[in-house]
């Protein structure tokens, strides 16, 4: 099956070729992503209007592109998937009008994807990890714990009670004067302060289960700041470094142990060969890969961490769950619709941190 994929549902506008050919590993033929962070530097923040224009403009160049790299012609595609949500309206709608004037102009099925089933399923396109899996989805508007037990069904075990640890990253490179998007630029701090200066909370530990929370860690460190530009007049290079590292630290030390108990619980129901999987945009953070890896060596399952550039948006990851679903016997037609909330586990009524 080959398949072309577009997302377009926050701030990267991208297109790419997945194939697999029966009995072989799947192929990314091409992956193109084009970022629109200088159209929001301005701004502080992704201005959802600007953006859905940009999507607009960009999808047509981005399919071109993706389709002369992977040296493939519409006739050689099996269907095309584009991400129907969760995401900023606009440009969810952008992408889906895009992928519909190209399934009616060449006859090709469409899969609409949702966005965090794309991230859920990734470690499945980079590794060879079987069904279930357990995944932790960590991005800039999301963080669960998911049971991964098919391209279409996920049980969701828990996840933030408020903000997502992304959107922490950028509101604290936010607060200390950092470029967006904050995840890079905190964990470059980060890598030269020390962790342990500023003590900063590990929100819910003391509680059972996974469930996570991080704004009072953005308040934590929004005291910290404020406390010392009082006493000195500002930061310096150093304070900024030691903030990040505490706060980087301690997102790390909560995801981790949030991770070691749904480990241990989900290894307790599939004893067989647990397997835990990470994905999302904070998947891309080094400190935070090492720490879970480590989990999941204590706990003897096999862990996948999908490459830096398949963790932030990207639309091998859309191309590759929409041919996950069209294997499983899925597709749309030309009535599918964008849909700004979309909770991927349909035994939840809504997803709680779903922040955009
Ligand atoms: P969602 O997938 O929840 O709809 P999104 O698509 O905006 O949100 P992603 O692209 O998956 O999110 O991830 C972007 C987020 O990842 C941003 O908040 C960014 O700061 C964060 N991020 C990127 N790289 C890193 C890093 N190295 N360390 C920590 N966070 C990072
Ligand atoms: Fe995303």
């Amino acid at each position: 099956l080959t398949i072309l994929g577009l997302e377009s549902s926050c701030d990267d506008t991208a297109a790419a070729v997945v194939r697999q050919r029966a009995g072989a590993r799947p192929e990314i033929l091409s992956s193109v992503v084009e970022g629109q962070t200088a159209l929001h530097a301005a701004f502080g923040g992704v201005v959802p209007e600007i953006a859905a224009r940009a999507h607009a403009e960009k999808l047509d160049l981005c399919v071109e592109q993706a389709m002369a790299e992977a040296a493939i012609g519409f006739d050689d595609l099996d269907a095309i998937a584009v991400t129907a949500g969760p995401g900023l309206i606009g440009g969810v709608l952008a992408g889906v009008m895009c992928a519909k004037g190209l399934a009616a102009a060449t006859g090709l099925p469409l899969v609409g994807v949702n966005h965090l089933a794309g991230h859920a399923l990734t470690p499945r396109l980079t590794d060879d990890l079987a069904f279930p899996y357990l995944m932790l989805l960590v991005s800039g508007g999301h963080a669960q714990f998911l049971l991964v037990r098919g391209a279409d069904d996920f049980r969701r075990l828990g996840g933030t009670i408020d903000d997502a640890p992304g959107e922490a990253f950028d509101k604290t490179a936010k607060l200390l004067g950092l470029p967006q998007p904050g995840g890079p630029a905190v964990e470059t701090e980060a890598a030269k302060g020390c962790a342990t200066r500023f003590a900063f909370p590990r929100p819910l530990l003391d509680r059972p289960g996974c469930d996570m929370s991080f704004s009072g860690l953005k308040t934590a460190l929004l005291r910290a700041r404020d406390a010392l530009v009082a006493e000195k007049g500002g930061l310096t290079r150093a304070d900024r470094a030691d903030l990040c590292a505490g706060f980087q630290a301690a997102v790390r030390d909560v995801l981790a142990e949030k991770s070691r108990r749904a480990l241990a619980a989900y290894s307790e129901t599939d004893p067989a060969q647990p397997a835990f999987a990470v994905a999302g945009g904070v998947a891309a953070n080094a400190a935070l890969r090492a720490a879970l890896k480590d989990v999941a060596a204590e706990a003897a399952a096999q862990f996948v961490a999908p490459p830096l550039a398949l963790c932030t948006d990207n639309a091998a990851m859309i191309a590759w769950a929409g041919l996950e679903m069209v294997r499983a016997g899925h597709r749309d037609d030309l009535t599918l619709t964008a849909r700004p909330r979309w909770p991927l586990d349909r035994t939840s009524p809504a997803l709680i941190g779903a922040g955009k």
